[in-house]
């Protein structure tokens, strides 16, 4: 369904049961979803310790590889080795750490992932300070001249999806939007193309 449809990527949202309070799944589950999937793979990791397998997440098939920025403790290290393992790099963001905090780091990324929930569970709420956050990073890229993607993820649907899009993100998430749906391929659509 998803290869017929018209998202770009597929997000796979990694939880280790410390990080974030609940597990999801690991390198088998990504490996078979590679072999399937004709869209990128967009694996966002919500772990300690993510320098231990960054090149096990690459050769299980990820193309974007998006780090917290709070559970890195050498984030320009480990995002420059993202990038040495032919990744795109992304930093995540969650609901209470400030969008100042990536100024030293967003030369060195693709993405932005602005968490508009608090990770660990699907089908929250849209936490409204976002807009906010999401306005003040775009003023941020574009007034350093850089080309960095701007992702939220974390109660995205067809209400506020364009709100979105006007205030600044290039990609939005959805999990349950889209697969607790009647129509999830015409959701899609209608989320890409409002
Ligand atoms: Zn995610």
């Amino acid at each position: 369904m998803i290869n017929s449809s018209p998202a770009d990527w597929i997000h796979l949202d990694i939880m280790d049961g410390v990080y974030v309070p609940n597990l999801s799944f690991g390198f088998p589950v990504i490996e078979s979803v590679k072999k399937l999937s004709e869209k990128p793979l967009d694996v966002h990791l919500m772990i300690i310790d993510a320098d231990r397998y960054l090149e096990d997440f690459r050769d299980a098939g990820a193309d974007i590889l998006t780090v917290h920025l709070e559970a890195c403790t050498h984030l320009n290290r480990t995002v420059a080795e993202i990038r040495n393992l032919g990744m795109k790099a992304g930093v995540a963001i969650n609901p209470h750490t400030p969008v100042s905090s990536l100024k030293n780091i967003l030369p060195y990324i693709d993405m932005v992932l602005i968490m508009t929930v608090n990770p660990g569970y699907g089908g929250q709420g849209f936490i409204l300070d976002s807009y906010n956050k999401i306005a003040e990073l775009k003023n941020m890229i574009e007034t350093a001249a850089l080309e960095v993607l701007i992702q939220v993820d974390g109660g995205v649907d067809l209400n506020n999806a364009s709100h979105l899009v006007e205030t600044g993100v290039d990609c939005l998430v959805t999990g349950n939007t889209v697969f607790a749906a009647a129509d999830p391929l015409d959701t899609i659509r209608r989320l890409k193309y409002f």
